[in-house]
């Protein structure tokens, strides 16, 4: 006979493979016997083989860095399967593979200056904030910035700064960064992120439409110019506020 529990977490998972999060049935006590650890453990040695993940340095942040502590407690249980979780204010926290694949490819070093458009949960701002000087993080919604500011100092994490407000004019009394990662979708390329980037920086980030088609890019700035080099079809939230008024004009 299947154990009850058993069951629940089978369906728990046939639910999340159908694209629904089964939120009711992810209860505390359920939770509380969980092995983060290993269950983290798992998770990253699952996405290094499937994803081909090289940089030592991102992979061992991924070992690290305690997701479940950044998702809301009714999805907890679930926070070391490769999928997106929602945390609360119609934003999710997005999959641990795009997350490390966007980490590896802004290729942190320890003197950088960091810059995250879309802190979200705080959780990517958490898996880089070991690997450079410091992350400047900006959300828009303030109530997601004060919970991540939140979280990220219970966890002892002082090289990350975290801003309310819209990341489309990115931080600039702290520019230039030698990277910028962003983590909600504009139509187009920010021109001040751009500005922001200093020579030979990289950024990280998709550009698209809400419903359409997404794309991954890398930019790299040298002599002055932009190189964009394209890496995958991605879906990521939408840059909400003066980027969208700017469309509707
Ligand atoms: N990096 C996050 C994922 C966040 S999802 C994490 O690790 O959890 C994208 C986030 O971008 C959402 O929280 C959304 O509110 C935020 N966002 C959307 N438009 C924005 C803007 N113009 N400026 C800053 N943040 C924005």
């Amino acid at each position: 006979m299947v154990h009850p529990t058993g069951l629940k977490a089978l369906l728990a998972v046939v639910w999340i493979v159908l694209g629904v999060c089964p939120l009711s049935c992810a209860k505390e006590n359920d939770t509380a016997e969980l092995d983060w650890e290993a269950q983290r453990d798992g998770m990253v040695d699952m996405l290094v083989s499937r994803w081909d993940l090289k940089d030592e340095r991102v992979i061992a942040a991924m070992r690290n860095t305690p997701r479940h502590l950044f998702v809301p407690e009714e999805v907890r249980a679930y926070a070391y399967l490769d999928t997106p979780l929602p945390i609360g204010h119609e934003q999710t926290i997005s999959a641990p593979s795009i997350v490390a694949l966007m980490t590896e490819l802004l290729k942190p070093e320890p003197e950088h200056i960091v810059l995250e458009v879309g802190t979200g949960s705080g959780y990517q701002a958490a898996v880089l904030a070991p690997l450079v000087k410091h992350v400047y993080t900006i959300e828009i919604v303030e109530a997601l910035a004060n919970s991540a500011r939140n979280i990220l100092r219970r966890l002892g994490y002082e090289n990350v700064s975290v801003r309310a407000g819209d990341g489309y004019r990115g931080w600039p009394s702290e520019a230039p960064f030698d990277s910028i990662i962003v983590t909600c979708a504009p139509n187009r390329i920010p021109e001040p992120l751009v500005e922001q980037l200093r020579e030979g920086g990289r950024m990280v980030i998709p550009v698209g439409e809400e419903k359409g088609p997404q794309e991954l890019y890398v930019l790299t700035k040298e002599r002055g110019e932009i190189v964009k080099r394209s890496v995958l079809p991605v879906i990521f939230v939408p840059m909400r506020g003066e980027i969208q008024q700017q469309k509707s004009q």
